[in-house]
């Protein structure tokens, strides 16, 4: 096992697309591997749900946006499960159930570097890589109330996008030397100097003499995308409205077939999503950490309509506290913090400047450099006790 032929190192990191979050921080990474180091290092992803797990977990990719479109539900799960004994008591228990599905995984994916983007992923492939085994990193992908299930003892060491998520590691048992703040990693395309808007939007077919409003719901186009755009529509707001539906289809389809009363384009899941921040004058969007980060080195203010309870929740209270957005939970409401940001532009670029005070563009690179030194020298010199960084999120 973990015997591997290649004679460059190889990393593999350990995703699933539950939400759009885990497998764009893992390709930021990657991204920014191959930026650094060119071809000296290889590197594979894996879905940890859909290529390994048994059924029905194998569904947990499909099944994930209509199990949380009940919130109540959701939140519950969340919360119940989340503690340090009782995270570590569900997966024990669950153990033995993809106990086989796990050693295939690491029998098949062998790797001088395992780096996991899913809290799910940890307790799992540790437990099938035992004690003779390569190096293990976690790279959080929660902004703030992150879950128990993505600390482990047992990881090399866990990177966190905030100070926040630092302490946390702290609470739930990891000691300091294990954790290092950095800022959560978004592709390389969102951390280049905004270009001329103008050509952006020429590129893109959008209007040019109106401010643009990008809605979107995470990689699933999730929460009341659609009251909401029919609520920006009605209120006929002098602007032009950008509708990403990400993989919902059936979402698509419905709102194609309105008559709008405003200039308004709707996509599908889009790859240009940097492109379409940097053209835009404002996000309305669910709390997602990734887009939330990206839109922080898009500059992009940002108006927040719903979040998963748990997991999301911090995200809320530290953009609204940081004056990088509002939360906005209704349509009414909604539509009148735009109405406020459209006619007061003032308002409006002091939210951008917020935002971009909170980014750290350098994010992807600098844990691309952490991976690297695992390779080099068996352990990261840069993996420190919780810290500011400078540029990183508080
Ligand atoms: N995304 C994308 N294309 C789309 C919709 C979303 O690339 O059409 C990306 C988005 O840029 C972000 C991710 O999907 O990187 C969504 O992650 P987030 O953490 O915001 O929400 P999740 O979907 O994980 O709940």
């Amino acid at each position: 096992m973990n015997k591997i032929s290649s004679t460059q190192p190889r990393i593999v990191f350990l995703f699933s697309d539950t939400g759009g979050g885990h497998r764009s921080a893992a390709e930021a990474i990657i991204e920014a591997i191959h930026l650094e180091y060119k071809d000296q290092v290889v590197t594979e992803m894996v879905d940890i749900f859909k290529d390994y797990a048994p059924r029905p977990l194998n569904y947990m990719p499909d099944l994930y946006p209509k199990m949380v479109r009940v919130q109540q539900v959701w939140g519950l799960g969340y919360y119940l499960s989340n503690g340090d004994r009782r995270a570590r008591l569900l997966m024990g228990t669950a153990y033995p159930y993809v106990r086989r599905s796990m050693l295939n995984l690491v029998h098949h994916h062998p790797a001088d570097l395992y780096v996991s983007v899913h809290p799910l992923a940890n307790v799992p492939v540790l437990r099938a890589l035992g004690d003779r085994r390569p190096p293990y990193v976690t790279v959080v992908t929660d902004l703030v109330t992150t879950h128990a299930l993505w600390y482990h003892r047992k990881t090399d060491l866990c990177i966190v996008p905030t100070q926040e998520a630092g302490q946390r590691a702290i609470k739930f048992g990891l000691k300091a030397e294990q954790v290092s703040v950095v800022g959560l990693p978004v592709a390389d395309r969102f951390c280049q100097p905004v270009g001329s808007k103008q050509s952006l939007r020429a590129q893109l077919n959008w209007p040019q003499d109106l401010p643009i409003v990008l809605l979107v719901g995470g990689g699933e186009g999730m929460g009341p995308l659609e009251k909401t755009a029919q609520a920006i529509n009605s209120a006929q707001l002098p602007a032009a409205l950008v509708v990403i539906c990400g993989r919902n289809v059936s979402l698509k389809k419905r709102l194609e077939s309105v008559r709008w009363d405003i200039p308004t384009l709707i996509y599908g899941f889009t790859r240009e999503m940097p492109a379409f921040m940097q053209a835009a004058d404002i996000l309305v969007t669910k709390a997602g950490p990734g887009t939330i980060s990206e839109a922080l080195n898009a500059g992009l203010p940002m108006v927040l309509y719903s979040r998963l309870p748990g997991q999301e929740d911090g995200n809320v209270s530290f953009i609204v506290s940081e004056q990088a957005g509002v939360w906005a939970p209704r349509a009414e409401s909604i539509v009148a913090a735009l109405r406020k940001w459209l006619d007061k532009p003032h308002l409006r670029q002091q939210a951008a400047e917020n935002a971009r005070r909170l980014a750290n563009p350098r994010a992807a690179r600098q844990i691309a450099q952490i991976l690297m030194s695992y390779l080099t020298d068996g352990r990261s010199k840069l993996g420190q006790p919780p810290q500011r960084i400078e540029g990183t999120l508080p």
